[in-house]
């Protein structure tokens, strides 16, 4: 008898082990696993208008470092960049249009390492919105972002720029879990 128990609580041990879960029931949400950078980072790059051309003054001062990696830019500062620096650029819808949403979800994606986005503390946007969402998403997925010049300059010459590195990502598998009535 004591035998009998001793299998049982195997076996529920078994059926409630995360392994078997995630085997007889692979949600691709739940299994979110950090995300390894390669030497060549995908960096998006966003400027606000009143601030597209300390954008532009900051990537061609930097173009060396930047032609080692892969851009990507909402649609007018994509424009910009690509005639500054020579270096193609995905350019995706124009901010307002819809391009920091796009460039959001690259991020969820985790198809974008690293934000460059100048946006204009002294005015108000159309796409305020998308904006901090935009940000929020940055923050969910620990990836790193510039929002100044002096950040920027930090970031690019991190040596971490041109190495592999390991985004840990906060733990959202509680929230993932999370009872719902
Ligand atoms: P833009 O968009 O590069 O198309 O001007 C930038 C923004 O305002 O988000």
């Amino acid at each position: 008898m004591k035998n009998r128990v001793n299998f049982f609580n195997l076996v529920i041990d078994f059926l409630k082990d995360e392994k078997f879960i995630q085997m007889v029931n692979p949600d691709k949400s739940d299994s979110m696993e950090n995300l390894k950078m390669t030497s060549v980072k995908r960096i998006a790059l966003i400027a606000h208008d009143n601030k597209k051309t300390e954008l532009i003054e900051w990537a061609v001062y930097n173009r060396i470092a930047l032609s080692r990696h892969k851009l990507c830019a909402t649609g007018t500062t994509g424009k910009l960049l690509e005639k500054a620096l020579g270096q193609s650029v995905t350019k995706y819808l124009s901010g307002p249009l819809g391009g920091d949403q796009q460039i959001g979800a690259l991020i969820a994606e985790r198809k974008v390492d690293i934000l460059i986005f100048f946006w204009d503390p002294m005015e108000a946007q159309p796409h305020d919105p998308d904006i901090k969402a935009l940000l929020r998403l940055g923050a969910v997925w620990n990836i790193p972002i510039a929002c100044d010049r002096a950040t920027a300059d930090f970031l690019l010459t991190s040596p971490l720029m041109f190495q592999e590195y390991e985004i840990v990502l906060p733990d959202y598998s509680r929230y993932l879990k999370r009872a719902l009535k």
